[in-house]
Order: C-alpha cells, then sequence, then structure tokens
C-alpha cells in the first residue's frame, strides 16, 4: 500500500498527547538510574524513593511552568463515583516577598484532604479523618487547559486515595491490586503451559452511551438538572420504533460537538476510535481505542468529564444516567476487556494447535468465574440509575450468563467429551448476551452509562484470578512432577478446559437474552436474577466475596463492607432526591397546569350558559378526575416520604425505597403524564419528550 500522509495527521501531529507528561517525555529528562526506579514502582505497585520522586518532580514543574500551569492537583476517584481534585498553588512567597514556583517531590508524591467528606463506610472515624492521596506512578501527570482562558492551566496528577492506615477510599486502588493478583496467577498457568513471554495485563476498552439534548430544555425541568433523568413525561407520538436513527447520519450540531470533545481528549492522549448514532432518538455512543485497565477507567472518568464540559460549550447538555427518558433505550457503558501477555491476547486463539493452550484455560477458566460469581459481576452494576435500564428496551438482561457463539461451544462441548479439539474461527455478534465473546476479548455490557469501570474491572480480574488459580492446580496435577513435553501440557490444557466448561456449562447461553423464555430457562439452571440493586447490595458483601476478595489481596473484609455501605447510603440519597423533585414537579408545576385548564373550561361553560348555549363539560369532567388522581398520587408520595424510616438500618432504608418511594413516584407519574396528554398545550410548563428528544 501506498504510503499517504493525511492532511489531519500533519496537522494534528505533535497534537496527540501534547498535554501529557508521558513516559517517553520523561525519558528524555531523567537519568537512567531513575527511570528504572520510576518504571520499577510501576510494575510492583512499590512507593517511589524519595530521590527519584525529586527528580521526576523536577522534570514535571520544568514541564508545566513553560505550559502556563498555576497549579497542581490530586486527582483522585472516591467512591461516590465523582472525580475529585484539590488545587494548590505552584508558587510560593519567599521572605523577601518575591514569588518562586515550589513543587517538590514530596507535593509530587502525595497529598492530604483534610474533613471527612468523602463517603468512606465507617473506614475512617472522626478522629482519624485524613484522606491520603498518592501519586499513581503508572499514569502519567497532564494538563488541564481551560479553552476559554488559556491562562488556567492545571497540573493534574492521577492519584490514588486511602486512609492514613492504607485502607483503600477509592476504586483505583483495588484495581492495581487485581491486577497484580490477575498477573500472578496467570504467570503460574502460563509457566505451566511453558510460556514465558513477560508480564500479563489486563486491556479495556470502554464504549459510552449518551444522550445530547439542548440545554434550554434541562434548564425548564428540575427532574432534568437536578436527578439526570426525567421523573414525569408522557411519551411522545413518535420514540424509536421506526429504528431510523440508530447509526443514522450525525446530525451537524451533534458533530461539531463530537469533534471539539474528541480534539480535547486527543491532546490528553485519548485515541477516539468510534462515534456513531444510538438507538433512541439524541442518543449517541463515543468509543476509544482499548488500553490497559487502570488507565482505560481514568481516561473514562477524563472521557465523561470532557463531554459534559464542552456539551455546556455548545449550548448542549450530555446526559450520561441509564435511563434518562422512559419508554427508550438507555445507556449502557460496554466494557471490552481481554488478558494479554507482551506477545500475544490470550483470548485469542492461537495459529497452531501448540499455541493454543493458553487460549484454551483462559477461556475455560473465564467461564467457571462468570459461573461461579455471577452474583458478583451482577452486584457490581447495581445503581438507583441502573435498575431502570437491566432487563428493559434492549437493555442486558439482570440475569448473568455467557455467549461464547456456536463454534467455541462446540469446541469446549468437545474438549469436555474428552477430544482433542481445535478453535474454527469464531461466530456473528450476539447483542442480547451481558457478557459477549467477540473473537479476541469479551464484552461486559451489563454497566452503567454513568458508572466507574475499576470496580466491574476490579470484580473480572479478581475472579478470573481465582480460576487460575483453581487451574493452575489442576495442571500440576495433570502434568505431575518433571518436565512436560508441548504435547503433554497441550493435553492438561484440554483437559482441564474440558473439565471446567463441563462443570460451568451452565452459564453459557447463545440464545435471545431479551426473551421471556429465557428467564424461565435461567431459573431452571439455576442462575441467579437479581431483579434490583437493594438485592444486589445484599450480595455484593455475601461471605463467599469477602472471602474472595481477601485470598487475593484485593481488599480486606473492611473495605469491601465499607464499599458495601456506601453503595446503599448512595442509593438511599438518590431516591430521596427524586422523590423531593418528583413531589415538586407534581405539586407546583402539574397540578397548577390542570387546574388552570379546569378553571378554562369552567369559565368557557359558564360564558356559553349565559349565551343560552348548552356547555359541554365532559372535558371538564375529565380534567377534575385526572386532578382528584394526581392530588390522591401526590398525598400518597407524601404520607410514604414522611415516614421514612430515618434511623433504620441501610438495607431496610433501601428496601424502603425500592417497595415504597419508588411506587408511590410512579403513580404520580402516571397521574401526571395522563394530564399532559390532555391540558392545552400553552398551560402545560415543562419541555415535553417530543421537544426534548427531536429537537437538535
Ligand atoms: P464493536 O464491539 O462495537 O464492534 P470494537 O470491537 O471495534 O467495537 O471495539 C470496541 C472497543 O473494544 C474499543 O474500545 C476497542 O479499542 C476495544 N478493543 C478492541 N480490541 C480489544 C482487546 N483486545 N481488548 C480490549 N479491548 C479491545
Ligand atoms: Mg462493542
Amino acid at each position: 500500500m501506498k504510503k499517504v500522509k493525511a492532511r489531519w495527521v500533519s496537522e494534528t501531529e505533535g497534537m496527540f498527547g501534547a498535554n501529557v507528561f508521558g513516559f517517553a517525555a520523561m525519558r528524555r529528562c531523567l537519568s537512567v538510574a531513575a527511570m528504572r526506579h520510576l518504571e520499577g514502582a510501576a510494575a510492583s505497585g512499590e512507593r517511589l524513593d524519595a530521590e527519584t520522586a525529586e527528580a521526576v518532580a523536577e522534570a514535571v514543574r520544568e514541564w508545566a511552568l513553560k505550559r502556563g500551569a498555576t497549579h497542581y492537583a490530586h486527582v483522585f476517584y472516591p467512591l461516590n463515583g465523582q472525580t475529585a481534585e484539590k488545587h494548590d498553588s505552584l508558587f510560593a512567597p519567599t521572605a523577601e516577598g518575591k514569588l518562586v514556583s515550589a513543587f517538590s517531590g514530596k507535593c509530587l508524591a502525595g497529598g492530604e484532604s483534610d474533613g471527612s467528606s468523602f463517603p468512606s463506610g465507617g473506614l475512617r472515624t472522626t478522629f482519624e479523618a485524613r484522606g491520603v492521596m498518592g501519586w499513581d506512578v503508572r499514569c502519567p501527570p497532564y494538563l488541564v487547559v481551560n479553552p476559554d482562558d488559556p491562562a488556567d492551566v492545571v497540573l493534574a496528577i492521577p492519584s490514588v486515595f486511602a486512609t492514613a492506615a492504607g485502607e483503600a477510599l477509592d476504586e483505583k486502588t483495588p484495581l492495581a491490586r487485581s491486577g497484580r493478583a490477575l498477573a500472578q496467577q496467570a504467570q503460574r498457568v502460563l509457566s505451566l503451559l511453558g510460556v514465558r513471554e513477560g508480564s500479563v495485563f489486563a486491556n479495556a476498552g470502554v464504549e459510552q452511551e449518551y444522550f445530547l439534548i439542548d440545554r434550554a430544555f434541562v434548564r425548564q425541568r428540575p427532574d432534568l438538572a437536578i436527578c439526570g433523568r426525567t421523573l414525569l413525561g408522557a411519551r411522545p407520538p413518535k420514540g424509536q420504533e421506526f429504528a431510523d436513527q440508530y447509526f443514522g447520519a450525525i446530525p451537524e450540531r451533534v458533530k461539531a460537538y463530537m469533534l471539539d470533545f474528541e480534539r480535547e481528549l486527543w491532546r490528553l492522549g485519548i485515541a477516539a476510535q468510534t462515534r456513531h448514532n444510538e438507538a433512541a432518538p439524541s442518543q449517541y455512543e463515543f468509543v476509544p481505542c482499548f488500553d490497559r485497565d487502570f488507565m482505560a477507567s481514568d481516561h473514562n472518568h477524563v472521557i465523561m468529564q470532557v463531554m459534559q464540559r464542552v456539551a455546556e460549550q455548545h449550548g448542549l447538555t450530555c446526559l450520561l444516567h441509564e435511563k434518562p427518558f422512559a419508554g427508550v433505550n438507555g445507556s449502557g457503558k460496554h466494557v471490552n476487556w481481554s488478558v494479554h501477555t507482551g506477545k500475544r491476547n490470550l483470548f485469542k486463539g492461537g495459529a497452531s494447535p501448540s499455541e493454543n493452550a493458553p487460549f484454551l484455560v483462559f477461556t475455560a477458566a473465564l467461564v467457571r468465574a462468570v459461573h461461579r460469581y455471577a452474583r458478583l459481576l451482577r452486584a457490581v452494576v447495581a445503581g438507583a440509575g441502573n435498575d431502570h435500564r437491566l432487563g428493559a428496551h434492549e437493555a442486558p438482561p439482570a440475569i448473568i450468563s455467557i455467549f461464547l457463539g456456536e463454534s467455541l461451544t462446540t469446541l469446549f462441548e468437545r474438549l469436555a467429551m474428552g477430544e482433542a479439539a481445535e478453535p474454527s474461527g469464531y461466530d456473528d455478534r450476539n447483542r442480547t448476551s451481558p457478557f459477549a465473546y467477540t473473537g479476541n476479548k469479551f464484552e461486559f455490557r451489563t454497566v452503567g452509562a454513568s458508572q466507574s469501570v475499576s470496580a466491574p474491572l476490579t470484580v473480572l480480574n479478581t475472579i478470573l484470578a481465582e480460576s487460575l488459580d483453581v487451574a493452575a492446580g489442576a495442571l500440576e496435577k495433570e502434568l505431575g512432577g518433571g518436565g512436560a513435553t508441548a504435547a503433554k501440557r497441550l493435553q492438561a490444557a484440554r483437559v482441564v478446559a474440558g473439565a471446567f466448561y463441563r462443570d460451568h456449562k451452565a452459564i453459557v447461553f447463545n440464545g435471545d437474552g431479551y426473551s421471556e423464555s429465557w428467564k424461565a430457562e435461567a431459573k431452571a439452571r439455576g442462575l441467579p436474577e437479581i431483579a434490583d440493586s437493594v438485592e444486589a447490595y445484599a450480595a455484593f458483601n455475601a461471605p463467599e466475596h469477602l472471602a474472595l476478595f481477601e485470598q487475593y489481596g484485593v481488599m480486606s473484609a473492611r473495605e469491601v463492607n465499607g464499599r458495601a455501605e456506601v453503595y446503599q447510603d448512595r442509593y438511599v440519597k438518590q431516591i430521596a432526591t427524586e422523590s423531593a423533585v418528583c413531589l415538586e414537579m407534581a405539586e407546583q408545576q402539574a397540578l397548577p397546569a390542570i387546574y388552570r385548564y379546569q378553571g378554562d373550561l369552567a369559565a368557557t361553560a359558564a360564558a356559553l350558559r349565559t349565551i343560552g348555549e348548552k356547555a359541554h363539560t365532559g372535558q371538564l369532567h375529565k380534567a377534575t378526575a385526572l386532578a382528584r388522581t394526581l392530588e390522591d398520587t401526590v398525598e400518597s408520595l407524601r404520607d410514604i416520604i414522611g415516614h421514612r424510616p430515618d434511623a433504620d438500618t441501610l438495607p431496610r432504608q433501601g428496601a424502603y425505597c425500592r417497595d415504597r418511594v419508588l411506587p408511590a413516584m410512579l403513580a404520580v407519574r402516571h397521574a401526571a403524564d395522563a394530564i399532559e396528554t390532555v391540558v392545552a398545550e400553552n398551560l402545560w410548563p415543562l419541555p415535553k419528550y417530543r421537544e426534548i428528544l427531536f429537537i437538535q
């Protein structure tokens, strides 16, 4: 092929990663010894020594000052799912009253956050309220430049966040630990199979779905502004039934927005790969190129922030909620995940039989892992938002299963019967599976659009590590002591993979995951269906999961329990907020609208009578009945909110939200939506679905 230098590439060359101080840039500034220490710390997860930290800080400081940075900020990801940052000045005054730049190795390596405003689930008692941030040396510092003010430049330092005693207060730390557990168990299996190809790590590519709507609509709707989803809103005359949106032409205004945020991501070293319309009106997807699991997770946080900020600049709002609009698709985050050595992808079949041993063992180990830990995989994607999405409108069901496709299934069936089968390509996609093999990776589709992918990736790494641990034991038994030939190793791999598959094939399902018959079949197979977050949270810190995380050094029981508490607390608070907004909108917007409409109708009837005309009061009676229903549902919601068991345990509060508050909110919604479709257009105070979703 002729080499062509695309104009776009030459114009943007030097722009990719321009705002990142990556390993390549560091290598140019640091001594060989310092670089070796840095890379060593990145690989081992150990602390960077003071001398190297000083050298790196010096290089980072020079780079950042040249580019106009005024502050530095440790950026971390606390358990509330947000991105947190604390800015410190890069300058300090001297005794002579001059300003000098002050950024030492200590500044780079760590910081402290006072106060206990970040949720810790009891990990941090009030007398030990400090949270300690530490630079995650695997992730290079970068600059956040304000596009509206080039003088506003902040040096961001990707960090972990823990208690002074080292307990994780973030999602990033367990992900790092799970990566090490996975690498360790994978190495055991690989070395038994005679494969020595350097370090083992997981890659992830995260597909981000979102809605993009005009910001003016958000300003007029308290539910969208405060909760990120509509709590009221009648169905529009047209939804997504024509399937005319998916992969359709992207509207110009939306494309301008996409180009803008992609350029910004490009400078941050995040390569855009795919963009397209999604199935619902005003729904889109953005996909960056895959990266190491921890980078992909950090980048996804950055992507969400940049997407939301740039939308504001375009007079738009980017909604990341899992279900902003009832009756059309919700938004998910498909996590593509694979495990690699320096030389190969372990989820990709090899060219020759002898190269296939690792593929067989790793894939079968994953089947076992998903079967054993289906409840944990479901629990880790729980959330008030995702509850509205899972199991509805083209979203994965709340039952975890794994799609392998016909050829891979046949291969494992044959291995399970003791035959020496080989992979023979792979099949078409299955869009309905929550966990699908797609040729060289698995795609976990149950994650919600607003969620951090750190916790789901942590679970994937950990459950695979556990199965590989068992696989290593089984391989050792098969191989016995002493040297093994390649043929013997392949045979052992087939036996172990076949046995795993035989014992765990109940989790494999290649059919339509959206069908009702699957629900019944899954039940017959003994697969758990966890319908909502309250149930899911209870499963999250079940004893077998505490033991799993502890055994592989991923999280202590205290850390897991702390998380479960934070998640449940968030669920309860989210529904408390939603119910308050719902009540306010019903009372202050929907009810006045129907009263005014009743007044208009009554006045018209009275006026008609004064001129001797017969008044038709059918519509007035209808309006009166609708108003009554809304009044009743509002009263009932108010009563239910008022009786919330405040001092009760979190699981009980969660159950109350699920069983009492949410149904009462839904009753209000039905009543208000009926009114929306009846009252005069000019009396309805809220933008309607047909406006929000179809005016671009
Ligand atoms: P789709 O699933 O929509 O066809 P792709 O398969 O091309 O899209 O990619 C979806 C995401 O998966 C992208 O982020 C891509 O970079 C990522 N991806 C591709 N190969 C791998 C891999 N081996 N491991 C992890 N992610 C990958
Ligand atoms: Mg995909």
